[in-house]
């Protein structure tokens, strides 16, 4: 089932169209990558459909209804979560305290959802008294992707989760990403730029340039084209 329909997309700073008539889809249970260059538009999109940004024209349907335009907390209250990217977590207030404002558009958050956090990220049980500035990267990548969960997202939209981290802590991270897609059913939305772990990860595939998506489909497929291999895998 399509969850995510995202049609003829246009996004402006200012005069910059930064997207130029970008249509995607993602469907339910999917893994969702979005490959591109700096600069091509891809956090303006995900901007977009969080409703950070308004779109000067396009559709944005979730759960076929249109979302584009909403406020940013009805468009989380309707089941899409954005993991931005530098994480963005408050530096000053303790993990746990993230976590929580994470479910601030809900009304109760049920104990076990700390849990849930806690049981894919054990190391912020270990810390979660401590202020999230004194955690590293990855700790905060994984604090920025828990905050995420607490929301209780049906879509998960990730930009740049492995933004700064080592080989290592990038594979860790998709693991667990990879984890919350086939055990708690959450939909991935993710932008990367690591090309070879996108592929792997995803099944879905869009390839966004100045604005605009000039290829897509199953990562299987987009693996094995010149392009794809010459530009984002660097084979020559
Ligand atoms: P990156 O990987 O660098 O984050 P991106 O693919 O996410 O790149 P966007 O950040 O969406 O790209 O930017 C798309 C276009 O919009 C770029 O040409 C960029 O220069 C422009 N742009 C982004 N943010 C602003 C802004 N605040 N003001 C003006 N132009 C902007």
């Amino acid at each position: 089932m399509n969850i995510l329909s995202v049609r003829n997309l246009e996004t402006y700073y200012g005069a910059i169209m930064a997207l130029r008539g970008v249509s995607i889809d993602v469907n339910e249970g999917e893994i969702v990558a979005i490959l591109g260059a700096n600069g091509a538009g891809k956090t303006t999109l995900m901007k977009t459909v969080a409703g950070l940004m308004d779109p000067e024209k396009g559709a944005v349907d979730f759960m076929g209804e249109p979302i584009a335009r909403l406020e940013p907390d009805r468009i989380v209250t309707k089941g899409i979560s954005l993991v931005p990217e530098g994480r963005e977590v408050f530096p000053y207030l303790t993990v746990e305290e993230n976590l929580k404002l994470g479910a601030f558009t809900r009304r109760a958050v049920p104990a076990g959802d700390l849990d849930l956090v806690y049981s894919y990220f054990p190391v912020l049980r270990e810390r979660r008294r401590q202020a999230a500035g004194f955690l590293s990267g990855g700790q905060q990548q994984m604090l920025a992707i828990g905050r995420g969960l607490m929301a209780r997202p049906r879509l998960m939209m990730l930009d740049e989760p492995s933004l700064g981290l080592s080989p290592l802590l990038t594979q860790e991270i998709f693991d667990i990403i990879a984890r919350l897609n086939a055990e708690q059913g959450v939909t991935m939305l993710l932008v990367e730029q690591n090309a070879h772990i996108a592929l792997e990860t995803a099944t879905t595939g869009y390839v966004l340039e100045m604005g605009r998506i000039v290829m897509s489909g199953p990562t299987e497929r987009l693996k094995a084209s010149d392009d794809i291999q010459e530009f984002y895998l660097g084979r020559t």
